[in-house]
C-alpha cells in the first residue's frame, strides 16, 4: 500500500451495537494508524420491528448516549482526526427504511444502507443473510425449503427497492448475501451478474457511492471483499465511486486488509477512491483519491 495515501473508515462498529471497543478506543486506534477519517455506523435500532432485541443493534434507550459520545468525540479530536457520525440503517421491505422518522431526526452526517434480514412469508422467524452458518441454514430450511436462489433474489430485490427508496449516502456490502451461498452449488453465476448489474444502474442513478467492505476478511468469515471483484467490474462500467471499508467491531480491525480492497479495485480498474469529508446542505461531500 502506498504510504502517503489517505484512507477513511466509516463503517464501524462499538460497543453500542456489536462491536467490542468502545469510542474512544475506536478514535484513538484510527489517529494512530494516520486515517484521514473515522466514522461511526452502529446498525440502526430495530426492536420495534422485531419485536425483541436483535444483539446487535443499537438499542432504541441507547439512542441519545451514542449521539451525545461520537459528537464529543468529534470535538475531543478536532484538528487530529475527522470523526463522523453516521448509521448503518437496516432496510426490511415495508418494516424498516433509512428514510423512517427517527432516522432522519438525528441528522447524521452520513448513512449506509444495507439488508441484512430476510422475513420468510411463511411466518418462520426472521434471521440475517450473514447469520453464523447454522442459523443461515436453519433459515433457509425452514423460511425458504432449502432455495437459496429464492434468497439471493429477495436479497438483490430488497437492495434495489432500497436505493429506490432513498435516504441514505453509501450502499452497504452489496453482495453480502453470497457469505452463506458461496461453494454450495445454490449459485447461479449468469443470474448473479444480471441482478447485480441491476444494482449498478439504481446506484448510478441514485448518485450512490457503493463501499468496498473487508469486514468478511477481517472476521475470516469468508476470504473475499463485498462486492467481489467481477460485481467491482459492474460498477466500475457505471463509474459510481467506491469507498473502502472495514465493517471493524474490533479496533484492530480499522484498516484491516485494506491493501486486499485496494488490490482488487486495481483488477476492477478502479483509479480512485473517495473520501467522506463531511455533508453540506444535506450532500455527502467526497474526495477523490487515487489508487
Ligand atoms: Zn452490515
Ligand atoms: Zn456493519
Amino acid at each position: 500500500m502506498n504510504k502517503q495515501q489517505l484512507f477513511t473508515s466509516i463503517h464501524t462498529h462499538t460497543t453500542f451495537c456489536d462491536g467490542k471497543d468502545d469510542v474512544e478506543t475506536m478514535c484513538r486506534t484510527a489517529y494512530e494508524k494516520k486515517l484521514f477519517g473515522l466514522g461511526f455506523s452502529a446498525h440502526s435500532p430495530i426492536e420495534k420491528q422485531l419485536g425483541r432485541e436483535s444483539g446487535w443493534n443499537l438499542r432504541e434507550k441507547d439512542v441519545d448516549k451514542y449521539v451525545t459520545e461520537v459528537l464529543a468525540a468529534k470535538e475531543r479530536w478536532h484538528g487530529k482526526l475527522n470523526v463522523f457520525l453516521g448509521y448503518e440503517a437496516d432496510y426490511i421491505k415495508g418494516r424498516r427504511s433509512p428514510l423512517d422518522n427517527d432516522i432522519t431526526a438525528l441528522n447524521l452526517d452520513y448513512i449506509i444502507g444495507s439488508a441484512h434480514y430476510l422475513f420468510p412469508e411463511n411466518g418462520t422467524p426472521p434471521f440475517t443473510v450473514d447469520d453464523n452458518a447454522d442459523e443461515f441454514e436453519r433459515g433457509l430450511l425452514e423460511g425458504f425449503g432449502g432455495n437459496a436462489q429464492k434468497i439471493m433474489h429477495i436479497y438483490y430485490d430488497a437492495q434495489i427497492e432500497m436505493i429506490q427508496e432513498g435516504g441514505f449516502d453509501i450502499l452497504g456490502h452489496a453482495d453480502l448475501v453470497k457469505k452463506n451461498c458461496q461453494g454450495k452449488n445454490y449459485w447461479l453465476q449468469e443470474t448473479e451478474a444480471e441482478r447485480q448489474r441491476e444494482i449498478a444502474q439504481a446506484a448510478a442513478k441514485a448518485g450512490l457511492v457503493i463501499e468496498v467492505n473487508t469486514g468478511g476478511i477481517n472476521r475470516k468469515k469468508i476470504n473475499d471483499v463485498y462486492p467481489s471483484l467481477s460485481f467491482l467490474r459492474i460498477i466500475r462500467e457505471y463509474n459510481i465511486p467506491v469507498t473502502i471499508t472495514s465493517d471493524a467491531h474490533r479496533a484492530q480491525d480499522i484498516n484491516g486488509n485494506y491493501d486486499i480492497a485496494i488490490e482488487t479495485l486495481k483488477l476492477a480498474d478502479f483509479k480512485e477512491h473517495v473520501l467522506f469529508i463531511g455533508k453540506i446542505n444535506g450532500k455527502a461531500i467526497w474526495q477523490k483519491e487515487k489508487i
